[in-house]
């Protein structure tokens, strides 16, 4: 059968690679201008965005190398046993589109992934042939994220890091037992080795630059993984603790959430529809909450209703603030910032500019009111100069008060 064009094989490994989380967006309503009608199509292939160490958002082309693979994850469009169009990239192919992209201005990096031809470390010594290719030859100072294979060998993972500013591995499923059951070929205790092996490789570089100036860098933006949401029985409560280990242990910049979706020819294990988007996003905010707002996984954790999921409604944030209402109201004049912080639809920013002003002046309920979105929704959180909610904290109600209509979402992050 006749190779399909380049044209062709970028259409089916960009959307190939859509499955792989590398950054927090969520979808999209599609718009095309195909057919000459409108600019500006949010239909583009293999174009995602991601952050890049310094903050900025950046556009990185987003492939495979190759969606053939030998192995067979239930979950995965790409596995031995589906029935998808298969397309393969040569390393130099990679390259080359990589080249022209960038000069065209159309991104600013790469994200290369990839599924498992003849054998892991085949598949990872072409991964690494892209981006030493794009840093050794061309001289390529773009960002490069590499999906490493954990089966692959350790030296090869190393090489990996020694060109990508990124590398990250796919932890896949919240538990062990989700893994063995949808990823037969994979094994938890290898996945977890190679990031031990990359975190090793990342600190000891970090250790060995502040030393030496000339020393190799090493994944100077670290390593990320992604799990998958609503593909097996686990609850909110148990990928918030996972996240939470895999932070602690081998410390990750990112824990990507991505929904299940269901895909064409789907085993039978799999359960029929996706969960819904929200519980991604959920899964997000309870992130945020760890990593920016003090939150101990268990507390995030006791935000979840009885049955381990987090509440759909309501942002975690909200959800254990009702949960634990003695620890409110509070005062914005004189609190400290982590419990500030701790006040639903209080943002990160909102309390900085609350402990920059305060200095100078005592808060009213309207100065606050500046900095959210909805002050209502405060009210029964918090004290001002002007203000004190007396019995609303109580109130057996309260969460129908709070809780977001259905259009007017109460923004967690809103600052
Ligand atoms: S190894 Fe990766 S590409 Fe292959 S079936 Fe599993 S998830 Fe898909």
């Amino acid at each position: 059968m006749a190779q399909p064009s380049l044209l062709e094989r970028l259409g089916i490994l960009a959307d190939a690679a859509k499955y792989d989380a590398s950054c927090a967006s969520s979808g999209t309503a599609k718009r095309t201008s195909k057919g000459g009608k409108g600019i500006g199509s949010t239909e583009g292939m293999g174009i995602c965005h991601a952050y890049a160490p310094d903050g900025r958002c950046i556009s990185l082309l987003k492939i495979l190398l190759t969606n053939h693979c030998i192995f067979d994850c239930h979950y995965c469009i790409n596995r031995k046993s589906s029935n998808v169009r298969r397309a393969r990239f040569t390393p130099q192919e990679v390259v080359d589109l990589t080249l022209s992209f960038y000069r065209r201005n159309y991104i600013e990096g790469l994200f290369l992934s990839s599924g498992i031809v003849k054998s892991s470390n085949h598949t990872m010594e072409q991964l690494v042939e892209v981006a030493r290719i794009l840093r050794e030859e061309h001289d390529f100072r773009g960002y490069i994220h590499l999906k490493t294979i954990p089966e692959a060998d350790p030296g090869l993972l190393a090489q990996a890091g020694l060109y990508a500013d990124r590398v990250s591995i796919n932890v896949e499923l919240p538990t062990d037992a989700g893994l063995t059951r949808l990823a037969p070929d994979k094994s938890a205790r290898q996945i977890e080795g190679a990031m031990a092996g990359l975190k090793g490789e990342i600190v000891e570089a970090k250790d060995a630059r502040k030393r030496f100036k000339s020393a190799p860098r090493f994944a100077p933006a670290g390593q990320s993984t992604q799990m998958i949401v609503g593909a097996d029985a686990a609850t909110d409560a148990d990928i918030v603790g996972k996240a939470s280990t895999l932070y602690g242990d081998f410390a990750l910049r990112r824990v990507y959430y991505s929904a299940f979706s269901p895909i064409p020819d789907a085993s039978a294990v799999l359960p029929l529809k996706r969960p819904p988007l929200i519980r991604e996003h959920r899964l997000y905010q309870s992130d945020w909450l760890m990593r920016f707002y003090g939150y101990a996984p268990g507390e995030v954790q006791q935000a979840a209703d009885a049955d381990g999921m987090l509440p759909l409604d309501i942002d975690p944030k909200l959800a254990w603030a009702l949960k634990f209402r003695e620890r409110f109201p509070v005062d914005v004049n004189r609190a400290p910032r982590e419990a500030l912080l701790r006040v639903p639809g209080l943002g990160v920013r909102a309390v900085g500019a609350i402990l920059a002003s305060r200095r100078h002046r005592t808060l009213r309920l309207e100065d606050v009111a500046r900095l959210t979105v909805s002050i209502a929704k405060l009210r029964p959180f918090l004290i001002a100069a002007d203000w004190r909610p007396v019995s609303l904290t109580d109130r057996a109600d309260l969460r129908a008060l709070v809780a977001p209509r259905k259009q007017s979402q109460l923004e967690l992050f809103a600052a």
